[in-house]
């Protein structure tokens, strides 16, 4: 992904850590056959569940288990919504301060760009790849809008 307001560095940061990516169905299918599976072989390989949402598991590195050092993402065309979508997330386009305080994890944000045109193309970017989700059990919060982001959608 490469927008002024943001190109991925591949650096990993965000693939680091338990328990961030969560899976809505669609996901669970489309990486269950990008890796030739079916969804539950999918997610008694993979998955966890917790607080009602399927996740994927880390790995003993503490990165997710798909995650292969020096190459990236293992699964990058299967890759669930949440990953598609960092870190164009609803807290971060609402609020300045979380965008500041994610360039400290993630260099891939253009810092010079400004709040103001991360939110306009993050927003575009949201809707160009059907990545904004309504409210519901297994919708990601991150990617759920509110009314003054969904109205900053270009017509
Ligand atoms: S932390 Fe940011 S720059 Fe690094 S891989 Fe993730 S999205 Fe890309
Ligand atoms: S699925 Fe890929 S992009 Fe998403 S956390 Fe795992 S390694 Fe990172």
């Amino acid at each position: 992904m490469s927008e002024a307001s943001f190109t991925c560095q591949r650096c990993g940061h965000c693939c680091q850590g338990e328990g961030g990516i969560v899976m809505t169905a669609r996901d669970q299918e489309r990486l269950a056959r990008h890796l030739g599976l079916d969804v539950p072989a999918l997610l008694a390989g993979f998955a966890e569940s917790a607080q009602e949402k399927i996740r994927l598991r880390a790995g003993p590195d503490g990165f997710c288990i798909f995650f292969r050092q020096g190459r990236g993402c293992g699964v990058h065309a299967g890759r669930p919504d949440i990953c598609r979508a960092w870190p164009f997330f609803r807290g971060n386009l609402v609020d300045a301060l979380s965008w500041e305080m994610i360039q400290s994890d993630c260099p891939g944000v253009n810092r010079e760009a400004g709040h103001p045109l991360f939110v306009l193309e993050g927003v575009a970017y949201l809707y160009e790849h059907g990545l904004v989700h309504e409210p519901g059990p297994e919708a990601p919060r991150a990617l759920v809008l509110n009314e003054a982001l969904k109205l900053r959608r270009k017509p």
